[in-house]
């Protein structure tokens, strides 16, 4: 195997985790190369690892951390910022795989630009399917162009290896049901940041992490389910599962079900994304299903509302996923820096959906300008609800960057 690849979102949870995966490659004698590398804030970061792996080209947030990256890089490495940065790198010429780890709907247009640039894209940013699946599944030739890192999808799409579409009936994906899973409703008023930061299974970003709490990023992903296997909403079930062992079941037609089943580790799907359609060893050590008890059932009605409302506008269509994510990005962003409680979370979303009328099949330019629009009235609402905002300080545009 020999290939060349890009990180976005380098110095991030998966990000990292790939640089990792990588490594562990390249020692077992993969001829696996990185060429180029971007994220958003992290520059010293970011400019060991482009030191380490000996990399051509890199993309940051603006003007300013590259000024920072120059006087750390040598002069022979090309160094990029902002958005068309980012998609320079993603349509690199000596690229022949994108990973895309950005968070946030800063991710789309950088899919956009590898998938047209002909590039196979292994796709953590499942916003970019959330928010444009038209646009970016328009762009996939064949379906191996396009290869889901989310474990769920990676795992569904395992599932159905040498299957035909009319063998599967349903698609199922599990959620752990996230850190305030057994906590009273009553008290998620008074959840604090710290708390929903502690998923009970998985290791991820913070964002991310909030999202599993409110069960938005289940709603992503069922959206992403969408887009990725060509399957309608009707027949795609999500299941809480406590254990994280299971992430992705499809139902086949004469009842059989098949699973992929894990230990909750995401190095397993990145190195499937990047080896595609490979499985290589080492496994991550000391997992049996021994002694395990994998337990299922349907999510509470009523138990996790930000799921319901994120479902529905992904079902709507249109601009109105994209008008969800846009709030959620900045309600997420609020209750992280202390500014909301945690069930404003779900009552922003409710409220810009409410007042958005969605256009049925936008393009690039309405995705962005509804995606605006969210952000701005989401913040309205909070400086009307809790008084007058204290700036952006912790959005998700990588001045966190992590
Ligand atoms: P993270 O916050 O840890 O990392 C985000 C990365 O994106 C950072 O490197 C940051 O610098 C970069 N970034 C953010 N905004 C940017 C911008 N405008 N320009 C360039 N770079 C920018 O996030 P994460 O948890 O690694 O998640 C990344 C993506 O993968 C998300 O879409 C998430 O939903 C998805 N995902 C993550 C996990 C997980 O285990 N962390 C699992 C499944 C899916
Ligand atoms: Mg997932």
């Amino acid at each position: 195997m020999s290939m060349r690849i890009a990180i976005l979102g380098a110095t991030g949870s998966i990000g990292v985790q790939a640089l990792e995966v990588v490594r562990e490659l390249r020692g077992r004698g993969e001829d696996i190369e990185i060429v180029a590398l971007a994220a958003g804030r992290r520059v010293e970061e970011l400019c060991r690892s482009a030191r380490e792996f000996g990399v051509r080209a890199i993309s940051v947030l603006g003007p300013a951390e590259a000024g920072r990256a120059r006087q750390l890089l040598p002069p022979s490495v090309e160094i990029l910022h902002g958005q068309e940065g980012l998609e320079v790198i993603a349509s690199h010429p000596e690229v022949d795989l994108v990973l895309n780890a950005v968070v946030g709907a800063a991710g789309l247009r950088a899919t956009l630009a590898a998938l047209s640039a002909g590039k196979r894209v292994a796709l953590a940013n499942k916003e970019s399917l959330v928010i444009g699946g038209h646009l970016v599944m328009e762009l996939v030739r064949d379906p191996d162009q396009l290869i889901p890192v989310d474990s769920e999808h990676s795992a569904i799409r395992q599932a159905l290896r040498g299957l035909t579409g009319d063998e599967v009936a349903r698609l199922w994906i599990t959620a752990s049901g996230g850190a305030f899973r057994d906590r009273d409703p009553a008290e998620l008023s008074q959840v604090t940041p710290e708390e929903a930061l502690a998923h009970p299974t998985w290791n991820m970003g913070p964002r991310i992490t909030v999202d599993s709490a409110t069960l938005v990023n289940k709603a992503f992903e069922v959206i992403e389910a969408h887009w990725l296997f060509a399957m309608p909403y009707g027949r795609i079930g999500v299941l809480l599962h406590p254990q994280s062992i299971v992430h992705g079941v499809a139902e086949l037609v004469d009842g059989s079900w098949i699973a992929v089943l894990s230990t909750p580790d995401m190095r397993i799907p990145i190195k499937y994304a990047l080896t595609y359609p490979r499985h290589l060893p080492p496994p991550p050590r000391g997992f049996s299903l021994a002694g395990k008890n994998l337990e299922f059932e349907e999510i509470p009605e009523g138990r996790y509302p930000a799921f319901e409302e994120v479902l529905g506008a992904g079902i709507e269509g249109g601009t109105a996923p994209a008008v969800a994510n846009a709030a959620d990005e900045e309600l997420v962003a609020a209750f992280l820096a202390g500014r909301i409680p945690f069930t404003a979370i779900a009552a922003g979303i409710s409220h810009v959906l409410e007042r958005h009328a969605p256009m049925p099949v936008p393009r690039l330019e309405d995705i962005l300008s509804a995606d605006a629009w969210a952000r701005e009235e989401v913040h309205r609402w909070m400086a009307q609800r809790f008084g007058p905002t204290i700036g952006r300080e912790r959005r998700m545009d990588g001045s966190d960057d992590r």
